[in-house]
């Protein structure tokens, strides 16, 4: 989907020529004329991203960008000040009032699209941790404050072989960051595999080529990479475009302005932690998708494909499997005798005691409640049934310590086996473990019936 763009400029022809320019890379467009209408089509349109010229009759761009940024229903849109080229002060006054970002007039095109695209990439990962953490405030999960994930703080390698140009940027980077300096192409490579959140390169440098440098740090495994900033000759626009293309994420132009470079690491730094931050929790996501959380062991999902597929196998002439069902026998009694919580505690030891007695193939589960289900690819019954004694004896002969060792409760299981035979289909094979289960309880508890199909 192609990024909205909003275009603020009292000067009709600046609004039309940037207009057409970004028609042109194919964004979409709206476009106004002075402040006030801006804030209503921002509030209305919700754009991507807002390009907004200083200088304006009645409310201008810094009173403007302020109000868009104490409005919680703008407040996340990015706001790029358009200021002059000598307009130091402005920028200084840009950034004080909210502005994410500026470019100064006039326009060049492949700085202005870079801007463009690292603002709208930001914008994106920003609007999908607001849509997560929406989602779980609604689930009532706690989210992890995006607060926290702000641009400062961040691990900054400087790439140059110019010691008083990379200096110089170490310093201003200081207040901040935490930036160090690496005049070695290699070195830095090396480095950039680490924990590394934001690389400025040196285009220009005499000693390497910069453009290889991006190249390599960019040919390393995706998702992990840090951002790229290139430090170019403003002169130089096919190695501007060239780095843009090789994958740096935005250009500053030498010699390097502070408060640009504050502004571009900041912008570079927090899309990084947002998008790291984003993936940590997909991992843990996908992880929770197949791990029952009071126990650590496989859930009942989890072992449903599992068992589908190996009992397919089987059916095909694959190897064996086998199951065990297993029950804590009167488990309602812990729980009405020493808390709900002593109960969490003796299942959490169960699955201990179960994990540590199976082999490394075999795939203990938890179902729910207080029954488990081992999955056993390649086993027999006999082979199967020889392990679930193993467990019921463990679990018989230590009592389990609960309530800080306040207490010691003696647990016993009932476990029913089954093996594949011909022609059984996971529910099946399920079933008849069940009712193995069903027979240990009768039987008195603390009980393993293994049976045959
Ligand atoms: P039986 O020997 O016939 O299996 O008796 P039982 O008491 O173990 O069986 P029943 O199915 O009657 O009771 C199971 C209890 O397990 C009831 C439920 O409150 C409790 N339970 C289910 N899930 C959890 C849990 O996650 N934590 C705790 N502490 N208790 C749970
Ligand atoms: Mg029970
Ligand atoms: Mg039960």
């Amino acid at each position: 989907m192609s990024a909205r763009i909003l275009v603020v400029d009292d000067l009709d022809t600046n609004v039309r020529l940037l207009e057409a320019k970004l028609t042109l890379e194919y964004y979409d467009v709206l476009t106004c004329g002075d402040g006030m209408t801006a804030l209503a089509i921002a509030a209305e349109h919700q754009p991507d991203l807002i390009l907004l010229d200083v200088m304006m009759p009645g409310m201008d761009g810094f009173e403007t960008c302020r109000r868009l940024k104490a409005d919680a229903s703008t407040r996340h849109i990015p706001v790029v000040l358009v200021t002059a080229l000598d307009g130091r002060e402005d920028r200084l006054k840009g950034l004080e009032a909210g502005a994410d970002d500026f470019v100064t007039k006039p326009l060049d095109d492949v700085i202005l699209f870079a801007r463009v695209k690292s603002l709208t990439r930001l914008k994106q990962v920003m609007d999908e941790l607001r849509e997560r953490e929406e989602s779980g405030r609604r689930l009532g999960v706690q989210g992890e404050g995006s607060g926290r994930l702000r641009g400062a703080g961040g691990r900054v390698m400087i790439v140059d072989d110019d010691m008083r140009q990379a200096e110089r940027m170490a310093a201003e980077l200081a207040a901040e960051h935490r930036p160090t300096i690496e005049s070695d192409p290699e070195a830095a490579l090396l480095a950039a595999a680490g924990p590394i959140d934001l690389i400025i390169v040196n285009v220009a440098a005499h000693g390497f080529d910069g453009l290889r440098v991006i190249a390599k740090a960019q040919s390393g495994a995706a998702g992990r990479r840090a951002p790229i900033l290139a430090v170019i000759d403003p002169g130089d626009r096919p190695r501007m475009v060239k780095a843009l293309e090789l994958g740096a994420h935005d250009i500053l132009p030498r010699p390097v302005d502070p408060q640009e470079l504050a502004a571009r690491a900041r912008t570079q730094i927090r899309r990084k932690r947002y998008s790291d931050f984003l993936r940590e929790k997909l991992d843990s996501s996908l992880e929770m998708a197949v791990t029952d959380p009071l126990t650590g062991l496989h859930n009942r999902r989890y072992m449903t494909g599992q068992l589908q597929a190996l009992v397919g196998r089987a059916s095909h002439g694959g190897a064996s499997v086998a199951v065990l069902v297993l029950d804590i026998d009167h488990f309602k009694s812990v729980n009405d005798g020493f808390g709900h919580d002593a109960g969490d505690e003796v299942l959490r030891e169960f699955a201990v005691r179960l994990a540590t007695n199976v082999r490394a193939i075999d795939l203990p589960c938890r179902m729910g409640g207080e029954e488990f289900v081992v999955v056993m690819p390649g086993a027999s019954l006999e082979d199967a049934h020889r392990v679930a004694e193993r467990i019921r004896r463990d679990v018989a002969s230590a009592p389990f310590r609960v309530m800080g060792g306040a207490e010691h409760l003696t647990v016993t299981i009932s476990i029913g086996v089954a093996a594949t035979a011909h022609g059984d289909t996971p529910d099946g094979l399920l079933k008849r473990a069940d009712e193995g289960v069903y027979q240990a309880k009768a039987a008195g508890r603390n009980t393993v019936i293994a049976r045959a199909a």
